[in-house]
């Protein structure tokens, strides 16, 4: 049995996976903001109840993760420079696996979900912001002092909106859940989605504006990477085909925001909230 914990910003899950990469369990506590230490004390209290016994231990969070140095920055946490796997690994008495969450969901895609086993794969995360992660030629690509991958800051509107990193015209201003909630003066991405069901036309026009904007960020990594698949994860792709369908028309050959040939292959994840318990465990379990 291994174990996988995901650190969210206001709780924490421990999933248990079998050797077959089977998800067999999941607890969760509330945290909120919490320091390492007493983060290790939840997560120890949680696994010293396992069923079976642990044989490793992978953990992912938000934030900049360097999986080598264990040396972790989470602003939604209140964490500068802290080193999460020495602290995690003295409280529980193993080695731990330490990484970003979205890099943990694309893990746990491709072993065991949408991508399993494709060569080059672009992952994006639909959440607050945009989270990004890539296979390219079968491995992990992090780039320079693992700080790559940051899809959500690649720039799709030349001296756009400012955003949160410094920069102006990020894609995370325009293709994230929460651009399409601000487009939508402040509704819920549900209620978007189903009025435009429901054939509220206003909210169909802004759905498809969102649809745009996340079709030229998908269409930029598409054209750089050329990837077997690009795949939509986060809390958005729970929209399902309502949110994958228009993707899809917008990026096929007739489409103007692909200039020329063929249109990239977009599917959503099918972990869905556990990807990264499971993403987490796996890597403990391969020695990512
Ligand atoms: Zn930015």
């Amino acid at each position: 049995m291994y174990a996988g914990i995901d650190v969210g910003g206001t709780s924490v899950k421990v999933g248990f996976v079998d050797e077959k990469g089977k998800l067999t369990g999941i607890k969760r506590a509330a945290t909120g903001r919490i320091t390492v230490e007493a983060l290790a004390d939840t997560v120890a209290g949680i696994l010293e109840k396992s069923p079976s016994p642990v044989s490793g231990i992978g953990l992912v969070t938000a934030g900049r993760v360097n999986p080598a140095t264990g040396i972790v920055d989470a602003g939604n946490l209140g964490w500068w420079q802290v080193p999460l796997r020495s602290v995690m690994e003295r409280r529980l008495g193993m080695p731990v696996h330490i990484d970003n969450d979205v890099q943990g969901a694309l893990y746990a895609e491709w072993k065991t979900g949408i991508c399993k086993d494709a060569e080059n794969v672009v992952y994006i995360s639909l959440g607050t912001g945009i989270g990004g992660a890539f296979i390219l030629n079968g491995r992990f690509y992090r780039g320079r002092g693992h700080d790559g991958a940051e899809i959500g800051h690649m720039i799709t509107h030349a001296d756009g909106e400012p955003c949160a990193c410094g920069g102006r015209g990020c894609f995370e201003r325009y293709g994230s859940a929460a651009a399409l909630s601000r487009m939508a003066g402040g509704v819920n991405t549900r209620v978007v989605f189903s009025r435009a069901a429901e054939g509220d036309a206003a909210m169909a026009g802004i759905l498809k504006r969102y649809t745009h904007e996340l079709c030229i960020g998908i269409a930029s990594v598409s054209v750089i990477f050329r990837p077997d698949m690009i795949v939509l994860g986060g809390g958005l792709s729970n929209a399902g085909n309502a949110l994958l369908d228009p993707i899809a028309q917008e990026l096929s050959t007739a489409s103007p925001t692909i200039p020329r040939g063929k249109p990239p292959v977009v599917r959503l994840a099918r972990h869905g909230n556990e990807a990264g318990v499971i993403g987490a465990a796996l890597m403990a379990m391969d020695g990512v």
